[in-house]
């Protein structure tokens, strides 16, 4: 019945695993919940109040497909204040979050025939994205010891006739691991030497806990094929507005509007508004979030460092930490067998009501990740519930 352009996808792990936590806890269950992918404050209080003055002021109409002129101008302000970066609003386009962005990217620039490198572990739709427009993803290993930078003899043997793209996701969704200048610098020149388009994912650039975060863009003068994606989500506590914007190649930029006109037609208009406010208004809510997440990101780091067996790297960016949790896998607790990340972590969830993702789902079978977008209290009954739970798998 359906087309086979959907068996080439699968659903998403991340969204599924949030909508078992809902489920669980509608049923007046205690759950913790650290498999969320959001920052669990508030959009701020000036954003919401531009929402309200864009929807009195009748700003509620469809706006042009590629998004509204002054919010691609506060687009341009912001690169150029945060990024170092100077476009034109032309090499802007705004589409409905960071994803739409990405999958629509993929739609214009890929097809059948085509490879797509991306690092493992990866997000979750990055492999989705490429895989339904015809392409093959390919898969190159990184190193967790080096915040998952690429292994460069493998990036350089994965390279064929056939490879057309690179994904970087740096800070990354779900190591949170962020590249040295030396590991972005050695794999723009892979990408630019075999003239590859780069996807730069850059959705977490304010969430950066050690030295400043670095647009990949501005690593080279010769940016004609880098597509830098960003977003209002995470950095604005935005995730249910659905902005996100990409920055590039005016052509590629074109391309992308023509494709989201036939489709969502326009990003919705009061969060193009209030993404103004976002970007060009009082941005001190920002850093405030960020050192919150900091701590908390001490927090559980240590903790997780306290389990035996566990192993858990320090990861410099974004909302999550990755551990190795391999030393429990075919091991049994209650005489039940853990063969895999996803049998471990749906363990835990039935088991103490801990929700986390699998490392399978990011592909890696010995990890999974644990969102520390929630409050120090629920990270620290985590590592309880956690430490106990392991204490019986034998
Ligand atoms: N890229 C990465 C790596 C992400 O983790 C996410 C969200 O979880 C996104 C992009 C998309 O975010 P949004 O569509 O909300 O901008």
């Amino acid at each position: 019945m359906f087309s086979k352009r959907l068996d080439r996808i699968q659903p998403s792990a991340t969204l599924a695993m949030t909508a078992k936590a809902a489920e669980l806890k509608s049923q007046g269950i205690d759950v913790l919940n650290l498999s969320v992918g959001e920052p669990d404050f508030n959009t701020p209080s000036n954003i919401i109040k531009a929402a309200k003055i864009a929807m009195d002021n009748g700003c509620t109409k469809y706006t042009p497909g590629s998004g509204i002129l002054p919010l691609k101008k506060a687009v341009c302000n912001k690169l150029a204040r945060d990024n170092n970066l100077l476009y034109d609003p032309e090499n802007i386009i705004i589409s409905c979050g960071g994803k739409h962005a990405l999958y629509n990217a993929c739609q214009v620039l890929f097809e059948s025939g085509d490879e797509v490198i991306i690092f493992s572990p990866y997000w979750v739709s990055f492999p989705d994205f490429v895989s339904v427009t015809g392409a093959t993803p390919i898969f190159v290993n990184s190193r967790p010891e080096n915040q998952y930078e690429p292994d460069f003899n493998d990036l350089k043997s994965k390279i064929s006739s056939k490879t057309k793209g690179i994904i970087i996701n740096s800070p990354s969704n779900p190591t949170g691991g962020v590249w040295s200048d030396k590991a972005i610098i050695q794999t723009l020149e892979i990408a630019q030497k075999n003239d590859l388009w780069i996807f730069s994912d850059e959705c977490y650039e304010q969430l950066v806990y050690q030295g400043k975060f670095k647009s990949i863009a501005t690593f080279t003068n010769n940016r004609d094929k880098i597509l830098t994606f960003q977003s209002c989500s995470k950095t604005y506590a935005m995730t249910g507005w659905r902005i996100g914007y990409t920055t590039g190649n005016q052509a590629v930029i074109k391309a992308m509007s023509k494709l989201q006109g036939q489709s969502t037609s326009c990003p919705n208009s009061i969060a193009q508004y209030a993404a103004i406010e976002a970007l060009n208004g009082d941005q001190s809510q920002v850093s405030k979030m960020a050192n919150i997440f900091n701590k908390r990101r001490k927090l559980i780091i240590d903790g997780l460092n306290k389990i035996n067996g566990v192993i858990c790297d320090t990861p410099n960016g974004a909302f999550y930490v990755f551990p190795d949790i391999s030393y429990y896998l075919n091991k049994k607790y209650k005489g039940q067998i853990i063969s895999s990340s996803s049998d471990f972590s749906l363990l835990l969830l039935s088991e103490t009501h801990i929700v986390t993702v699998a490392g399978d789902a990011f592909g890696s079978a010995n990890n999974i990740r644990f969102s520390y977008a929630t409050s120090e209290q629920i990270i620290s009954e985590m590592l309880v519930r956690l430490s106990d739970f392991l204490a019986l798998v034998k």
